[in-house]
């Protein structure tokens, strides 16, 4: 029984469809690695890897505390741990977690750890630095890291890969193309000299949508899972997954000159009717959305927030609809309101999902 009125429904088929319309657009032998790192972009992790598991080949998550509630909650597909710190190595091995290793420090670090136990031809995934300047070995790396993997069959590179500084903005094109061959010429060296292929990737969500010819062996699709593609066109062709739902806790008739919430930031001009929700700042809506920069949909009909932005609760103009306590209540159920509350926040729809907090119940719908 679901005793939360405030709720994230997360629309699985929405999901499948969106990683259908992505494989379309890929060669047939391109694997697919779907990105559920930040709990599904703020959807739901493990429900969401137990419904992609087999239609995808790896799973990446940014730390290792996410991929072990995935292992936890019995996901068997390869988990890329994006960001393993040293400290985390030893849990990596014991939930067969597979690291990227991106400097020589944690690279020893996992060696070491990879001749300590013995491990055998454990998989592990080597990150370059393209130009995004974040994470990864440099290309002057290569010929120390080759003569360093060549030596150790404790451990075997599965994959090499870099990540797109601005793979959505056609203006930094010649950038990313130049990022791309880089990139291409690192894993030449590397194949010529290792003995044996690791699958290679360098493209997320819009690399795969703006520069498919290097889809190499492998892409990761973040975002676009989750309905968005950086692009109004292909966002137009993806279907909206995350929902926000709450209800109506109580109206209010106010006069003029009465005021609404916090600092008494509304004021009534004339007598109107507020409406109070159970969903705040700590929810993950910005106070940028107070005193009508933002509005919800109740009963189809599009109303403004008034006054500040509480920690639990907002306040809505209600006066010009029909409704009443109970009635439903929706922050969001398309790309497009997302947008705009990003928009609205100064953000990207990346943050606007990612912040809705996890004191507001997943429900996955399919
Ligand atoms: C988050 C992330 C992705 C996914 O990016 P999207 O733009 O969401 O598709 C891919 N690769 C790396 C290294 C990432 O950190």
């Amino acid at each position: 029984m679901n005793n939360h009125v405030t709720i994230l429904e997360i629309d699985a088929k929405s999901i499948q469809h969106n990683l259908a319309y992505f494989k379309q657009k890929l060669k047939p032998e391109t694997k697919i690695l779907a990105v559920v790192k930040a709990f599904g972009y703020g959807s739901e992790s493990t429900e969401i890897a137990k419904l992609l598991e087999d239609k995808v080949d790896y799973f990446a998550v940014a730390y290792s505390n996410e991929g072990i509630i995935l292992r936890e909650a019995g996901i068997k597909t390869p988990i890329l741990v994006l960001h393993p710190q040293i400290q985390n190595l030893k849990d990596i091995v014991k939930h067969r977690l597979e690291p990227s290793l991106y400097n020589f420090k944690i690279f020893d670090a996992f060696l070491k750890l990879a001749d300590e136990k013995p491990l055998m031809n454990y998989p592990v995934h080597i990150k370059f630095n393209t130009g995004l300047n974040r994470l990864g070995f440099w290309h002057s790396d290569t010929p120390t890291l080759i003569s360093e993997l060549k030596k150790s069959n404790n451990i075997k590179v599965e994959s090499i890969f870099s990540h797109l500084a601005a793979s959505e903005d056609p203006n930094e094109q010649e950038f990313t193309i130049g990022q791309i061959n880089n990139f291409a010429y690192i894993v030449k060296q590397i194949y010529q000299h290792l003995g044996y292929k690791p699958m290679i990737h360098i493209l997320n969500t819009s690399g795969v949508i703006n520069y498919p010819q290097a889809q190499f062996d492998m892409v990761r699709i973040g975002i676009g899972l989750y309905g968005f593609a950086n692009n109004k066109n292909e966002t137009a062709q993806l279907k909206n997954t995350h929902s926000l739902k709450s209800v109506i806790s109580q109206i209010h008739i106010i006069q003029p000159g009465e005021t609404v919430g916090y600092n008494r930031a509304f004021v009534a001009s004339k007598p109107t009717r507020s409406a109070t929700i159970p969903i705040g700042h700590a929810d993950g809506i910005s106070r940028k959305l107070g005193n009508k920069e933002g509005f919800v949909f109740i009963n189809n009909t599009p109303v403004p927030i008034i006054g500040n932005v509480c920690m639990d609760m907002i306040m809505v103009d209600v006066s010009k609809i029909e409704c009443n306590e109970g009635d439903e209540v929706i922050l969001f159920n398309h790309q497009k309101h997302i947008e705009y509350m990003a928009h609205k926040c100064e953000t990207i729809p990346y943050e606007t999902i990612t912040a809705i907090s996890q004191r507001i119940k997943r429900v996955v719908k399919h």
